[in-house]
């Protein structure tokens, strides 16, 4: 088990006009799954294509059509919940969530409202160093998505593209454990995280990937305690949820803008309304959807068309045993191993593609250098240019050999940033450029000797000075390491300096 100790950040406080007040926040994950093709159909996923034409006829809900379960669904639904340090469960149902939107031809949305696949698992949600939040995970379960309405198109009429519905779903539903704007988006930073290292979801917010209903709630200091003690929801306040955010921004003003309105309304003397509503970003405020339904507006059933989902403890078992190294773990290991602080650790495992990169450049040079080189150099350089690590001119057997030649004294660090851009814009191998260029650093302390009594020879008037403030023998350094053209070791240099001057 993890063994990263941490304490947990204080709540968000919000001062009203009477009282402070404490968020509480519970999010609703809707995570598509990387699958090729959908939920209950062959008809592809792909992002993009022509209007309606990622359409089965079970999509389209043609009378007499049967649905028919995706096993690789099933199996990235199971990945996520083992992920998550979740149960899962052997058996569980898909139920009819019924409600009639113009993008969804069936009129209902198949869901898994009363046996989900997967229970209560946790993430742990990183705020800063030592600092982190566990939140709870409720369940994860399986649903199809809608398509998608367009009506800007054209004045008069609303346009539908049915490519999207039926792609599979998980929803990621969290307890309110979530107490600030910034835990809220680094929740949801932490689980595209794991579900990027797990491959089960693509995590790409822009394209709808990720989206995020959070359910906003406020309590005078002292009540959230009393939840805890109890389970009791009712010292939590009543909740809004607001719907689909697709950005970490969003998600922070939404929360903290729909916190004030509470606020403002409950310090009226007002009643807060349980409701859904929206987040208009350009008028910062949120705005009542739909008063809230509860399972029962929606007439759950049983889907009669699909039987009872039973899976195998033994095939669950063989998905475990193929989990990858998971952030926390190789956060840890990487402190262990390479010497790294958490900041640093923390920086190279957000994205599994800078991870193992930064592993492979260790493997055959100082892990602490190299993490100094990745995050500082590289990451820098890369950034300038809008390239990811995936595109980076820098193999990171270049980049070893670069950072292995300042380890063997060939090159001092100066030398090798220059090196570094020159094997970032031209490519080539390290060493055979700093031979081929004369950049090795000069470690021949009689040239070094000599040069010092050159500078030492035609300067008696600072030599004078010198006797008097040692200091000054930084000068010499300096007239040194320009006669050289920087490739005098500096540290040789400096010993000369000091021995020469009689310092
Ligand atoms: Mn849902």
């Amino acid at each position: 088990m993890l063994d990263l100790s941490f304490e947990s950040p204080k709540p968000k406080v919000i001062s009203g006009a009477k009282f402070d007040w404490e968020l509480v926040i519970g999010m609703e994950v809707h995570a598509q799954v990387a699958s090729a093709s959908k939920l209950f159909s062959g008809a592809s996923t792909e992002f993009g294509s022509e209007p309606n034409s990622n359409v089965s006829f079970v999509d389209a809900a043609m009378p007499g059509m049967l649905p028919v379960i995706n096993e690789f669904c099933v199996e990235q639904a199971v990945r996520t919940g083992l992920g998550l340090n979740a149960e899962i469960n052997l058996w569980s149902a898909f139920d009819r969530k019924n409600y009639f939107y113009p993008d969804l031809p069936q009129g209902y949305q198949i869901s898994q409202l009363y046996h989900p696949i997967v229970g209560e698992g946790e993430v742990i949600v990183d705020m800063e160093p030592g600092i982190a939040r566990r939140v709870r995970i409720e369940r994860i379960h399986m649903e199809q998505d809608a398509g998608k309405s367009i009506h800007d198109m054209d004045p008069n009429m609303s346009f539908v593209d049915l490519n999207r519905t039926g792609v599979c779903l998980m929803e990621i539903v969290s307890r309110p454990d979530i107490r600030g704007p910034e835990e809220a988006a680094a929740y949801v930073v932490k689980l595209r995280q794991i579900m990027r290292y797990l491959g089960t979801c693509d995590g790409n917010m822009q394209n709808g990937n990720l989206r995020a209903d959070v359910n906003v709630s406020i309590c005078l200091p002292g009540q959230y305690e009393k939840y805890q003690q109890t389970n009791d929801f009712s010292h939590l306040g009543i909740r809004c949820e607001i719907k689909n955010m697709n950005s970490m921004r969003f998600i922070q003003q939404a929360i903290e803008v729909e916190a004030r309105r509470q606020i403002a309304i409950l310090e009226a003397g007002g009643k807060v309304e349980q409701e859904t509503r929206l987040y208009d970003p350009d008028k910062s405020e949120t705005r009542s959807m739909r008063s809230k339904e509860e399972a029962h507006d929606y007439r759950y059933f049983p889907d009669p068309d699909l039987l009872p989902l039973e899976i195998d403890r033994n095939w669950v078992e063989s998905i475990r045993s193929s989990l990858p190294e998971l952030p926390d773990e190789k956060k840890l290991r990487f402190i262990n191993d390479f010497n790294l602080t958490e900041y640093d650790a923390g920086v190279l495992t957000a994205e599994i593609e800078s991870a193992d990169f930064f592993e492979s450049v260790a493997s055959s040079c100082e892990g602490k250098l190299a993490a100094n080189w990745v995050i500082n150099e590289l990451f820098g350089r890369l950034k300038k240019d809008d390239l990811s690590i995936n595109g980076s001119p820098v193999s990171p057997n270049q980049l070893a050999g670069i950072i292995s030649l300042i380890q063997s004294g060939d090159i001092s660090g100066k030398i090798a940033k220059e090196l570094f851009e020159i094997v970032y814009s031209e490519g080539g191998d390290p060493n055979e450029i700093v031979e081929k260029r004369g950049m090795k650093q000069v470690t021949d302390t009689s040239a070094i000797e000599q040069s010092v009594e050159k500078v030492i020879n035609d300067n008696p008037d600072q030599v004078a000075k010198a006797k008097i403030n040692p200091k000054l023998a930084g000068w010499f350094v300096g007239q040194v390491m320009k006669a050289t053209g920087g490739k005098a070791n500096p540290k040789s240099v400096n010993e000369i300096v000091a021995k020469k001057l009689n310092l």
